[in-house]
């Protein structure tokens, strides 16, 4: 994944919990030389740290046109009975995001909750936490994304008091609700597209980080990592910003 020159190198750094260096890559390179070796199956992943390391190296593979959908799922055969994802994901409802495409891994791997602006809802926090709590990942990610209509209605409310009523909007409103706090919480001369996603993005998964009784305790536990990503939809990439 790439990193995003505007953010921090700190912010960079935690959101990967320290892992960001080439030792840490080792088990990717396992990983790679026995799912090309069974025909895209791989080992689940064990630790926070190294579901993202597949995730990104599925990213790349994905930037790189060769698709794999590789399978980190243990269940085989059995997963018309059972499921065992990896990771969950929090991501806009937008048509031009395919989680699994995006990360190359084939279904079952990933358990994807979506709002248009991926903020944290009721859906969205209580499909997590059942991931976290019986379906056991070991990652949480919020995955926002560039040219996000969710968040331009957000910064035109901040901006330029658009309002959308419910009796005209339905409950539109409601989700660009749940957006306008981190916009805000930007000076008026950075409430631009390229610094609200990820701002947002951020702003989600340190909300869901710290709620309870589920994915904080999980969090302060070490059994799950909390990061924000950003797609960007025209080169595919996948920069980590928390
Ligand atoms: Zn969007």
């Amino acid at each position: 994944m790439d990193r995003d020159p505007n953010l921090s190198r700190r912010r960079f750094l935690g959101g990967l919990g320290g892992v960001a260096g080439a030792a840490a890559l080792g088990g990717v390179g396992a990983a790679d030389a026995l799912a090309s070796s069974t025909g895209g199956r791989a080992p689940h992943p064990k630790t926070p740290e190294e579901t993202l390391r597949v995730l990104q190296a599925g990213n790349k593979r994905y930037r790189q046109n060769k698709v794999q959908l590789r399978d980190y799922s243990p269940v085989g055969e059995k997963r018309a009975a059972e499921q065992k994802p990896m990771a969950a994901i929090i991501t806009c409802a937008d048509s031009r995001i395919s989680p699994e495409l995006v990360f190359d891994v084939e279904r079952g791997n990933l358990f994807v909750s979506r709002i248009a602006g991926n903020s944290i809802d009721s859906g969205t926090l209580g499909s997590t936490e059942y991931a976290v709590a019986v379906l056991g990942v070991k990652l949480v990610m919020v995955l926002g994304h560039s040219d996000c209509g969710a968040i331009k209605a957000a910064i035109a409310n901040v901006d330029e008091g658009k309002s959308y009523p419910a009796s005209k909007y339905g409950a539109i409103g409601q989700f660009i609700n749940l957006i306008t706090p981190a916009v805000k919480s930007l000076p008026a001369d950075e409430r631009n597209l390229a610094r609200c996603v990820p701002a947002n993005a951020i702003a989600q998964a340190e909300n869901i980080a710290g709620r309870g009784p589920i994915v904080s305790a999980a969090v302060k536990a070490g059994t799950i990592q909390v990061v924000a990503g950003v797609y960007n939809i025209a080169n595919g990439a996948v920069s980590i910003v928390r």
